[in-house]
């Protein structure tokens, strides 16, 4: 199903991806070395709860997962990227962290992710990492608006990974977004300009480009929801939800 929201569920969207940004922003101030991947867990929870919204993963049981996912945020650090099932870690200085949240505020949601290297010490390639997709998440913004089409997205996305030097995996990708957290367009994070749905106004879209230094193989921890890199090498992931307006789109999950 492809929705395209009216304006009084476009003003609710907008409320929800500035919780989601004051939310992941809060928990990026907080993380620390020493800081527990359960300690961030709880603190969304408290948040999430606090402003009256609805988790989008406590119950979450996809096809891909073992669910409930049972938890209130993803948190993936180093070589784990996507669905990071939250669990008894201390994080270390110089640990690559993604977190990415999805909430629902009075029935619309908003979902976005951001990677971060915890404490003071900056690895180079992780720096690297995050940059690109933060780039190429720019682009991909870039690139939408009414009339363009999704593959004129992940062509945007899909050249920065590729100029980098990063292979890409299309197993998962951004995705539409609305009165519930996934709907079509499936977004690849790769693609060909021209091709796929026309975007119109109102029409919701994560964007999510993430990659691994070296690899497109994506392997499951025994947790059954946790995705890492096949050869434990390191990962990043950015996520913004946008709203296509009349001439152009919108980011939602700004903090205001
Ligand atoms: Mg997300
Ligand atoms: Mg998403």
């Amino acid at each position: 199903m492809i929705e395209i929201l009216n304006p009084t569920l476009l003003t609710r969207a907008k409320d929800s991806g500035a919780l989601v940004a004051e939310i992941l922003q809060s928990l990026k101030g907080r993380a620390a070395a020493g800081t527990n991947l359960l300690d961030i867990d709880r603190w969304a929870k408290d948040m999430i709860v606090e402003a009256g919204a609805e988790s989008c993963y406590v119950n979450y049981a996809p096809s891909f997962g073992r669910g409930p996912f049972g938890h209130y945020i993803c948190t993936a650090v180093n070589d784990a990227v996507l669905h990071g099932l939250p669990h008894d870690y201390a994080l270390a200085d110089g640990d690559l962290l993604t977190l990415d949240l999805a909430v629902s505020l009075k029935g619309v949601a908003a979902d976005s992710a951001i990677s971060f290297i915890v404490g003071d010490t900056q690895p180079p390639e992780s720096v690297a990492l995050i940059r690109t997709t933060e780039i190429a998440l720019a682009a991909g913004i870039a690139a939408a608006g009414p009339g363009a089409r999704i593959g004129d997205i992940s062509h945007a996305i899909g050249t920065v990974l590729s100029k980098a030097g990063y292979p890409i995996n299309t197993e998962f990708g951004g995705h539409g977004i609305g009165t519930t957290m996934h709907q079509d367009p499936h977004v690849a994070n790769t693609g060909r300009p021209g091709r796929g749905y026309k975007l119109r106004p109102g029409l919701l879209l994560a964007l999510e480009p993430w990659v691994m230094a070296d690899t497109a193989e994506l392997v499951t921890d025994a947790d059954g929801w946790t995705l890492r890199s096949a050869t434990g090498c390191r990962t990043a992931h950015s996520e913004h939800t946008i709203a296509i307006t009349d001439d152009g789109a919108e980011i939602l999950t700004l903090t205001k």
